[in-house]
């Protein structure tokens, strides 16, 4: 597991905002030691493909993450900016950011005004708005802005830095979807020199959080028989938070078979093949009902059997995301036997 965490905390450690994903796709490719057989295709998913014929099985995960982008360099230096994926405006005060510039990446914070300077005290209950907030840089004007290198349109990432909460949580930025990405490598890695019957292509998607673009591209030109789609999905058992009428994932539980969601229904027969061979393998799992989307609405809308496997997280979309590392060792035996069995190579004898 320190294995598993040490890889999440790089990945997270890259910043990859919708249409930004290149430092998260040359880590990959540089660790995996696939730069030779992986190909990108023109929207920017690295696609790696293992065999030939029929049946084809697609493994997604996402390697964007949701952000900011420059908009504006305003007179006193300071920096405008729009939200790429569904970024919560209440998470953006007293935040410390990182601008990626063409030389590299500049501090910034995005302040609190004190409760000092406020003349109204229900002012401190109140959501700003984002387009109200600014990026400080530590500059006075707009040239000096300029000299540090920031340009309108470089995205900017929020505070990261992974870090171990409890026993065997995890908490940073980005671990959605850092968490498939790591899920999918560590799968390719049991799975390529299984002898798989068929072709198995590996996806690492782009712009899922600006609606599932990369996955759109990837229904058409590779159209599989199945895809398992892995991804993040929101748990009802943070403090304080009431799930309401829907059944969300529970941190420690096992992966989450994500039947239903807020754009697409599973498919029944993978459903029933994931819970069998769960229970067969003794691998914990768990059954939710959750918001939302995944990649999988993407791919079955262009005809492909789905199952969108999740690591059930607290907190999503924040700087405090948290995910449990036992969830994911569980996720990769349940891909990986899922990939085994869909391929017609029976494993149950091993
Ligand atoms: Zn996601």
């Amino acid at each position: 597991m320190t294995e598993m965490f040490d890889m999440l905390r790089e990945l997270t450690d890259l910043p990859g905002v919708s249409g930004y994903e290149t430092p998260v796709r040359e880590y990959i490719t540089e660790r995996l030691g696939i730069a030779k057989v992986a190909r990108t295709d023109n929207i920017g998913n690295l696609i790696l493909e293992i065999g030939t014929g029929r049946p084809h099985i697609a493994l997604v995960a996402h390697m964007d993450e949701v952000g900011l982008v420059v908009t504006k360099i305003e007179d006193d230096g300071s920096l405008r900016f729009r939200k790429v994926g569904g970024v919560d405006d209440r998470i953006l005060l007293s935040r410390k950011v990182k601008i990626h510039t063409a030389n590299g990446p500049v501090n910034g914070v995005i302040g609190i005004k004190p409760p000092h300077l406020m003349t109204d005290p229900e002012e401190m209950k109140k959501t700003v708005s984002f387009e109200k907030l600014r990026i400080d840089v530590g500059t006075r004007s707009r040239k000096e802005t300029e000299r540090l290198g920031i340009r309108v349109l470089d995205s900017v990432t929020l505070e990261k830095g992974l870090e171990r909460l409890g026993r065997d949580l995890v908490v940073g930025r980005g671990l959605d979807d850092r968490v498939g990405c790591a899920i999918l490598m560590e799968s390719y890695m049991r799975l390529k020199n299984a002898k798989l019957r068929g072709r198995l292509t590996c996806v690492w998607s782009v712009q899922e959080e600006m609606g599932l673009r990369g996955a759109k591209v990837i229904a058409h030109t590779l159209n599989p028989d199945y895809v398992i789609v892995l991804d993040t999905c929101s748990s009802g058992d943070s403090p304080g938070v009431d799930e309401g009428h829907l059944q969300p994932a529970i941190l420690g539980k096992g992966p989450a078979i994500r039947f239903f969601d807020s754009a697409s229904i599973a498919s029944p027969a993978l459903r029933e093949l994931a819970r069998e061979l769960a229970k067969r393998r003794k691998i914990p799992v768990q059954e939710i009902v959750a918001g939302g989307t995944t990649d999988a609405t993407a791919v079955q809308e262009a005809g492909s059997a789905v199952i969108p496997i999740g690591v059930g997280m607290r907190n999503t979309h924040s700087t405090t995301e948290i995910v449990s590392l036992k969830d994911i060792e569980n996720a990769v035996r349940l891909v990986v036997e899922l990939v085994k069995s869909l391929s017609g190579r029976d494993s149950s004898s091993e």
